[in-house]
């Protein structure tokens, strides 16, 4: 029997359907996991995404064609079978399930299996193959609850403003902003999102998830404003003109490579957290044995090295490598 999903020079591709998942080449039709721009890419003639990121889709794509399904709603592609399910990883993000002729994949694209209380929570889907991400796919990658990240957060937090210091958090505009947001809105003062954090989370509340009001950080806004405050900003958008301006702040970053010896220094931050919207070693392998699979392709990340894995606890396990991906962590 053929592959239902093979890879080709454009992406992950249904031949039966001939339709793409999550394509790093401009093609016709796109069935799209989620709205992290390695996911979601420019160009497509035609994209079918989850319903719940369409504003985000519009903020970040501009005027296409799309259309949009809810969660396990199935749809039908020359007779291929497929539908979105929840994988977790930030507001919207889903799996994608595809069935043929009693075969069935699911496409993880990203995820997570803790509930952070905003996105969507994981759901494992039984399938004979799961094509899953492994971008901590090492052993030395186990989070911390999530509470207990928060708490750190707090924290330090609470600490800055007892010195009158901003505290300033460098997190990606899509998915972390939104989670920090969601996990510290109960802290000890205002929160400010710098220009690409606050138009994200603005879509994504539009996209109907309940963050509570955050406040637009311009470079005007005066410093001495910010002494309570919590500042997110995208780690991009931290350009030297903040670095100047908040030369008195403390600063930190939340990523998943925070768990990295010297990745906080290499950001030039005070401090690190590790928060990730990833699986952890621990979540992968919960994940794998949910879905029931008897075949595992690994990609995007430590594929080689969790592939071996799967295969020393007697799994059809693989590598599917894809060079094009870039993470968010
Ligand atoms: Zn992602
Ligand atoms: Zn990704």
């Amino acid at each position: 029997m053929t592959d239902l999903i093979i890879k080709d020079e454009n992406g992950l591709y249904v031949p039966k359907a001939d339709v793409y998942l999550d394509p790093w080449r401009k093609v016709d039709k796109a069935i799209i996991s989620h709205m992290h721009a390695d996911h979601c890419r420019y160009g497509h003639k035609q994209y079918i995404i989850p319903n719940g990121s369409l504003k985000v889709f519009k903020k970040r794509i501009g005027p296409a064609s799309v259309s949009t399904r809810n969660f396990r709603e199935p749809f039908s592609i020359n007779g291929v079978k497929f539908s979105f399910h929840p994988a977790g990883h930030i507001p919207g993000s889903a799996q994608i399930r595809v069935e043929s002729g009693g075969e069935v994949w699911v496409y993880s694209g990203d995820y997570k299996t803790e509930e952070d209380g905003l996105a969507e929570s994981f759901e494992p889907v039984t399938c004979h193959t799961f094509i899953t991400e492994c971008t901590f796919g090492l052993p030395v990658y186990l989070w911390k609850p999530q509470s207990q990240v928060f708490e750190e957060i707090l924290d330090w937090w609470t600490e800055n403003q007892s010195q009158s210091r901003p505290s300033v958090i460098l997190a990606y505009s899509l998915g972390k902003a939104q989670r920090l947001i969601s996990g510290l809105s109960g802290g000890p003062g205002p929160i400010y999102c710098h220009s690409a954090a606050q138009q994200m989370t603005n879509a994504v509340r539009r996209d109907g998830f309940d963050l509570k009001r955050t406040k637009p950080l311009t470079e005007k806004t005066p410093t001495e404003m910010l002494n309570r405050s919590l500042v997110i900003i995208s780690p991009s958008g931290f350009s030297n003109h903040f670095v100047k301006k908040f030369k008195d702040a403390s600063t930190a970053a939340a990523s998943g490579w925070m768990s990295i010896r010297g990745a906080r220094r290499r950001r030039g931050v005070d401090r690190g957290f590790t928060l990730s919207d990833h699986a952890d070693w621990g979540g992968l392998l919960l994940a794998v044995k949910a879905t029931r699979a008897e075949r595992v392709l690994c990609t995007h990340g430590y594929q080689h090295i969790f592939a071996q894995y799967l295969r020393e606890l007697g799994l059809q396990a693989e590598e599917l490598r894809i060079d094009d991906f870039t993470d968010e962590g």
